[in-house]
């Protein structure tokens, strides 16, 4: 599978593909039309097929996909087949109801280690993760294989947090911070901006109402 050509906003709408074929596998749905799919997700059937198309023909005409064969194709794809640890640095007010939220949709991602600077919270289990402080990162990230990290550090310091995540090989940096962090081309970036988000959602019911505009 070519998945290097996969457009990013293909991928971005597989965990919402993944997401839904769950929910009709748990309610024991056998098949499923690529128009039944798309008033689900809310995704044009086109573009269903075009993103499907990707992975090589997932469905048959007249017939639709099937449930679990998409499912389990989805999963693997997702590398939701096997328990993916993250991090999180900085266990502020955000870190915290992260790590209280624990992604408990997913039973395949998990916090299990945080880090801060902080020796009031270093030392003690938050949400049942431990919190270590940053000095001992790179033995914690080595020893339990994390590669990915939630940034929830103050902007001021989150460069200087970013530069050492990247020092001891971290390969994907969920950014909740408003700074747009640099990093080398082998390290990739989702950014989170809350603020962001919320002013562009006033920004466009101030404009054009309610009024759903396509993203
Ligand atoms: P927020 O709601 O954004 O999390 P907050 O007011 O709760 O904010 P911040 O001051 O933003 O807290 O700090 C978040 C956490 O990041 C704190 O627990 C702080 O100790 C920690 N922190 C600060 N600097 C660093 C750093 N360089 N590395 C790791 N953690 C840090």
């Amino acid at each position: 599978m070519a998945s290097n050509k996969i457009p990013h906003a293909t991928a971005k709408r597989l965990p919402i593909y993944y997401r839904y074929l769950h929910f009709l596998s748990d309610a024991g749905k056998q098949r499923v039309s690529s128009t039944e799919l798309a008033d689900a997700v809310k995704v044009d059937s086109a573009t269903i097929r075009r993103d499907f198309s990707y992975f090589g023909a997932l469905g048959k005409r007249g017939y639709g996909y099937d449930v679990e064969s998409l499912l389990a194709f989805f999963r693997k794809t997702l590398k939701q087949d096997k328990l993916t640890n993250v991090a999180l640095i900085g266990v502020g007010n955000l870190g915290h109801a992260l790590l209280n939220y624990n992604f408990h949709q997913s039973n395949n991602v998990r916090i299990s280690a945080a880090f801060d600077i902080n020796e009031d919270i270093t030392g003690t289990i938050q949400s049942g993760v431990p919190v270590y402080h940053m000095d001992d990162m790179k033995e914690q990230l080595t020893v339990q294989q994390i590669e990915i990290v939630i940034l929830t550090v103050p902007a001021p310091v989150a460069q200087e947090a970013t530069n050492e995540l990247v020092e001891v090989g971290v390969k994907g940096i969920l950014n909740f911070t408003p700074l747009r962090i640099t990093v080398p081309s082998t390290v990739r970036v989702q950014n989170v901006d809350l603020t962001n988000e919320l002013q562009t959602l006033i920004y466009f019911l101030d404009k054009f109402g309610s009024h759903k505009e396509n993203d």
